[in-house]
C-alpha cells in the first residue's frame, strides 16, 4: 500500500508536487539568464507575499535562525538597547542572539500560553531609549499569536525599530508590512512559504536600511553582512549577474514556484483558509476533550494548534500511535511544559481534508491510548466549523 502519511508537523510541512520538482529539475548556472529571471521575479513576488512595496526582499541560503542572526548583525551595535517580547522558546532565542552582538536587552517575557499585552509594552517604550525591539508573531513553542499590527504601530510611535519573526506566520497569518510599519519581517522556507528547509527569507523596510548604514562599527559577521548582499540582490532585481556566495539555485527555483502558487491564491484568501482550518483543528481537539497551551482561542495560532495531552496519556502513548494512524506529528518544545502537550502544523497547502484526517488519526491513536471519548467527535466538529466557512 502506498504511504500516505501526512507530515502534520509545524515544519517541514507537505510540499506542493510542482515545487518539489521545480527543486528536482537540473541545476543551472547562477548567472544563467534563465535564472536570473527566476532570482529577480522571486524577489518581486516576496514583496507582494510581504506586502511591503517599498521593502529590500534579501533570500539567503540558511534557515529561519540565520534570518534572525542577520537582524542581530546587522541592526545592533555593543551598547544598543534591544527590548525582546517573548511568548515563547523563539523569543527567548531572541534575547540570546542580540546580547552576543553586544545589546543590552531587556525582555518582557509571558507565561507560557499567554500573550504579549501591548499596554505594557507601550509603557516600557516609553521609559526606555530603545533602538530596537523583537517580536515573534507565532511561537511554534506554544501556538501564541501576538498582535503584529499593534506591535508595528507602537514601534513607528516610538521610533524603535520593528523585527517581526514570522517564521510560523509569513504566508499564513495575516502581514501587511508596508501598512502596519513593521521594519523587518523574517522567514525560513521550511513552513508555510511551502519549500522545503533551506532559505533564509528577509524583507527590510527604508528606516531599517537607514540603521544600517548609519552604524560606527563595522558588521562582525562576514557571511550575514547586508554590505555583502544588498548589491546581489538589487543586481538580480535589475536581471543582471552578480555574486558574493553562491545561491541556492534549486531551492531558488522551487521557491519562485511557491511564491506563484501562493499569489494566485490571494493572499487573503490564504489568510483565510489558515483561519478556518486553525479554528476546525481547534474545534475538533476540543469535542475530543483536550486543553489548549494558548490560553485564550482570540491568540491561538492559525498555523498551528499545541493541544495538550489528557490526564494519564503521555507523549509515548499517542504519538506513534496517531503516526500509526497516518499523521506524523511534533512533541511539546517549550522546555516549562515540554511533557504536556504537542503540536499539530496546518499551514502551507495544507487542505481541509489534511486537517480532517489529521483529527481522524488522532481519535485512532487516543482510542488506542485508553481516552474516554466519543469516537467521530472530533472529525464532526471540525467538519461543521469547515461547513460553516
Ligand atoms: N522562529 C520560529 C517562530 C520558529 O518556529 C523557528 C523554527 N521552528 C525558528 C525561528 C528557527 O528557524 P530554523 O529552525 O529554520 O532555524
Amino acid at each position: 500500500m502506498k504511504d500516505r502519511t501526512l507530515l502534520m508537523i509545524p515544519g517541514p510541512i507537505e510540499f506542493e508536487p510542482d515545487v518539489l520538482q521545480a527543486l528536482g529539475a537540473p541545476t543551472t548556472s547562477h548567472v544563467a539568464p534563465e535564472f536570473i529571471e527566476i532570482f529577480g521575479q522571486a524577489l518581486e513576488r516576496m514583496r507582494e507575499v510581504w506586502q511591503a512595496p517599498t521593502g529590500q526582499p534579501l533570500i539567503l541560503a540558511g534557515s529561519g535562525t540565520l534570518a534572525m542572526d542577520v537582524v542581530g548583525a546587522n541592526l545592533i551595535e555593543p551598547g544598543d538597547h534591544a527590548l525582546v517580547l517573548s511568548t515563547g522558546t523563539f523569543g527567548d532565542r531572541f534575547e540570546d542572539l542580540l546580547s552576543r552582538y553586544g545589546a543590552a536587552v531587556t525582555v518582557i517575557r509571558v507565561p507560557a500560553g499567554e500573550t504579549i499585552d501591548f499596554d505594557e509594552v507601550d509603557q516600557v517604550l516609553d521609559r526606555g531609549d530603545f533602538k530596537l525591539m523583537t517580536g515573534t508573531h507565532v511561537d511554534t513553542s506554544t501556538a501564541v499569536r501576538i498582535d503584529a499590527k499593534r506591535f508595528g504601530e507602537l514601534g513607528r510611535t516610538h521610533k524603535v525599530l520593528t523585527v517581526l519573526d514570522g517564521v510560523c506566520s509569513v504566508a499564513g497569518e495575516e502581514i501587511l508590512q508596508g501598512e502596519w510599519c513593521l521594519d523587518v519581517v523574517l522567514t525560513a522556507s521550511q513552513k508555510a512559504i511551502g519549500v522545503p528547509p533551506g532559505l533564509a527569507l528577509l524583507v527590510v523596510s527604508e528606516r531599517a536600511l537607514v540603521a544600517w548604514e548609519s552604524r560606527t562599527s563595522k558588521v562582525t559577521s562576514y557571511y550575514a553582512d547586508w554590505g555583502k548582499w544588498l548589491p546581489v540582490m538589487e543586481a538580480y532585481e535589475k536581471r543582471q549577474p552578480s555574486y558574493f556566495g553562491t545561491p541556492a539555485v534549486n531551492l531558488i527555483c522551487a521557491l519562485h514556484v511557491s511564491l506563484g502558487q501562493i499569489l494566485a491564491e490571494g493572499m487573503d484568501a490564504r489568510f483565510a483558509r489558515h483561519a478556518a482550518i486553525g479554528a476546525a483543528c481547534r474545534a475538533g481537539l476540543k469535542a475530543l476533550g483536550l486543553g489548549q497551551v494558548p490560553t485564550n482561542d482570540g491568540h491561538a495560532a492559525n498555523t498551528l494548534s499545541a493541544p495538550r495531552y489528557p490526564s494519564g496519556i503521555s507523549a509515548g502513548d499517542l504519538l506513534p500511535r496517531v503516526r500509526q494512524a497516518g499523521a506524523i506529528l511534533a512533541g511539546g518544545l517549550h522546555d516549562q511544559i515540554k511533557s504536556e502537550y504537542f503540536r499539530i502544523g496546518h499551514m502551507g497547502a495544507v487542505k481541509p481534508g489534511d486537517l480532517l484526517s489529521t483529527i481522524g488519526a488522532i481519535e485512532a491513536g487516543l482510542r488506542a491510548a485508553g481516552h474516554c471519548f466519543e469516537l467521530g467527535a472530533g472529525v464532526a466538529a471540525s467538519q461543521q466549523v469547515l461547513a460553516n466557512v
